[in-house]
């Protein structure tokens, strides 16, 4: 479009369309203003849409292949909350519409569902209450900790350290030290577990809180959780409760029951909803009833009349996490989930994200090392440590799997486990492809062996091949290049 820049009737300088004589006069001082017009590339429509959807095709994703990415919950989004969260009841509504006066009215919805969300949420957990604000699942965290930091104050006791152990996800210590407190580390005994001799040890009246993943990033329920849940309480100590691996125990267990203080959930995992490119995330978080009244504001609640409202009045609240209420849109995709799927079905989830994590299991551990070989939960974690001898590597057998058209496991985590892959099949998956991608890797594993090169130089087909990875991470160069 040529925009014609030359001086009005009135003597100001303006831009106008070739057929109107209507000047939109620039704000910006003169001298810093285009005297010409920019020199802009010219590109087809057709150009554009080519160009677009290539890039989507090079994208990797649940939609196009597997994703057995290990302790992120790589499950299928289904589209119908997508459709949900597009009513444009809920996505037009601006987050300051009053509540109930006026057009307030249409606000009255979205509140139910925020409300309503706070009862599921605190059902499926066995937490008093929860809050929606937080934007991710390590922000649930660092809102976790604050709250058991305001819990301690208010109760006029200092606390000085959170324990956790060595097979935390790394957002456990670094929520705990952004929060103030120093980290204690419990080694994994032998079995897999929280060595609880160490664990007594390190727990003190100056112990703020016990931050565990049950069942954790090695895949293991821990069967003395409550002795451990326990033994916190006794010493003043709250539980904390990292839930982004709930899909494992959904209808079966609760960690509210447990003994855990607070929780938080990753609603990009569990509940289904896109994870990073796909969309934001929501990490809300739940409490036990001695920490309601520290949940930051506003909180919805019910009126007699059946009408909600946004209460402020938390006397003892942390405040606000998160501007207004949170990822509105990604929790009202979560409870489009939670109400398809029922009780019932939630409850099938977690027995199939167990069942698919086994069958895995099973088939591969004659092939690869097992870190603990024992009945897993949502993953299972297997080692490359028997093809280092070939001169393979995880990061070899990720790459290959790659050019077979899956997406590799989380590699090198828990960090506890040499040449460790997490694989997390999850619930979404057929036996068919759980099938193709186990024979990639007994393929790679028998290779290994054969020709241990074939690996080493995979991925062979891909757009972008092998990296020096040490060198793009110390010296990126993120300039885009035509
Ligand atoms: C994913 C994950 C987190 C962090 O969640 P984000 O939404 O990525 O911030 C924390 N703990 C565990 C065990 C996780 O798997």
């Amino acid at each position: 479009m040529q925009l014609i820049f030359e001086k009005s009737r009135s003597g100001r300088l303006g831009f106008r369309l070739p057929e109107s004589d209507v000047y939109v006069f620039e704000s910006l001082p003169q001298k810093y203003c285009r005297k010409e017009e920019a020199r802009l590339p010219e590109v087809s429509e057709l150009d554009v849409v080519r160009h677009f959807s290539g890039l989507s095709r090079l994208n990797f994703s649940v939609d196009t292949n597997f994703y057995p990415l290990g302790s992120c919950t790589m499950k299928y989004n289904p589209k119908f909350m997508e459709k949900a969260a597009s009513l444009e009841g809920f996505s037009l509504l601006h987050p300051l519409i009053p509540q109930l006066s006026g057009g307030g009215i249409l606000a009255q919805g979205s509140l139910e569902v925020l409300y309503h969300m706070d009862k599921l949420l605190s059902e499926i957990t066995g937490m008093a209450a929860f809050t929606m604000q937080p934007l991710a699942g390590a922000h649930g965290e660092l809102t976790g900790v604050m709250l058991i930091s305001a819990y301690h104050k208010a109760n006029g006791s200092l606390k000085k350290h959170i324990i956790i152990p060595d097979s935390s996800h790394g957002t456990n210590p670094a929520s705990a030290a952004i929060a103030g407190y120093d980290v204690i580390v419990i080694p994994t005994d032998k079995e897999g577990y929280l060595d609880v001799q160490a664990y007594k040890k390190a727990l003190s009246k100056d112990t703020a809180a016990v931050m565990l993943t049950c069942p954790d990033t090695l895949g293991l329920f821990n069967p003395k959780i409550k002795e451990i849940a326990d033994l916190a309480h006794s010493a003043g100590a709250l539980m904390y409760y990292d839930g982004a691996n709930l899909n494992a125990i959904m209808g079966k267990c609760r960690p509210g029951d447990i003994g855990f203080d607070v929780v938080h959930l990753n609603l990009h995992k569990t509940f289904g909803t896109p994870h990073g490119g796909g969309g934001p995330g929501a990490g809300p978080v739940g409490v036990s009833s001695k920490l309601v009244d520290f949940l930051p504001i506003s909180r919805v609640m019910r009126r007699d009349d059946n009408t909600y409202f946004l209460d402020y009045q938390n006397k003892k609240t942390i405040g606000y996490v998160a501007p207004f209420y949170g990822n509105f849109l990604v929790i009202l995709k979560a409870y489009a989930y939670i109400l398809a799927l029922g009780k019932e079905g939630l409850i099938e989830v977690s027995e199939n994200a167990v069942l698919s994590a086994n069958y895995c299991l099973s088939r591969l551990k004659d092939y690869f090392e097992v870190a603990f070989d024992k009945i897993c939960m949502h993953e299972c974690v297997l080692s490359a440590s028997r093809q280092v001898k070939y001169g393979v590597h995880a990061l070899d057998i990720s790459k290959y799997l790659i050019d077979k058209g899956f997406h590799p496991p989380t590699i090198y985590f828990p960090l506890i486990i040499k040449e460790a892959m997490m694989i997390e099949p999850t619930e979404t998956e057929s036996k068919e492809t759980l099938d193709k991608f186990i024979e990639v890797m007994i393929e790679a594993a028998k290779l290994s062996k054969k020709n241990p090169q074939a690996l080493n130089l995979a991925p062979e087909i891909m757009p972008i091949k092998r990296l020096d990875e040490t060198k793009a991470a110390r010296e990126p160069d993120l300039r885009w290049k035509p």
